[in-house]
């Protein structure tokens, strides 16, 4: 169960981006800020399991094109869903930071502190965003391996 006070939070979140408060979308809210790291599709219909993949497929979509949560890779390839920065809006998202990918836990962390170099790219190439990833062990695989 989620604390009374946690979902009042989500419920102004979707208020805020005119969004029904329907349960799924609060569950998938809860579920993915409960979490540090960046949650996968599949990850989410595992714990979800009263929400069905379309349902499911559709909140993703329209979280990410409101601006409440932003696409990542992990080293698979699969794609994760992070939590957005309050700096994020409808259509214009402003996730510059680092991601890092764990090579034991493979999971995908936002490091939302640590923005981006400023990359000069050559004449002619006009970039709509930066994603850049670092590789490695994560907080709690690298105090496992220690
Ligand atoms: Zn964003
Ligand atoms: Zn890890
Ligand atoms: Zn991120």
């Amino acid at each position: 169960m989620v604390a009374q006070s946690t979902t009042k939070r989500f419920e102004e979140l979707l208020e805020k981006h005119q969004l029904k408060k329907t349960t799924a979308r609060l569950n998938v809210l809860s579920t993915m800020y409960g979490k540090k790291s960046a949650t996968s599709q599949p990850e989410l219909e595992s714990v979800l399991q009263d929400i069905d993949r379309v349902t499911l497929y559709r909140i993703l979509n329209v979280f990410e094109e409101k601006g409440i949560i932003h696409k990542v890779f992990d080293l698979n390839g699969t794609a994760n869903y992070a939590v957005c920065s309050s700096g994020c809006e409808e259509h214009h998202h402003h996730d510059e930071h680092l991601h890092f990918n764990c090579k034991v836990c493979k999971s995908v962390f936002c490091l939302n502190d640590m923005s981006l170099p400023n990359i000069k790219l050559p004449a002619g190439f006009r970039a709509e965003g930066f994603t850049l990833y670092a590789s490695g062990l994560c907080p709690s695989c690298s105090s496992k391996k220690a």
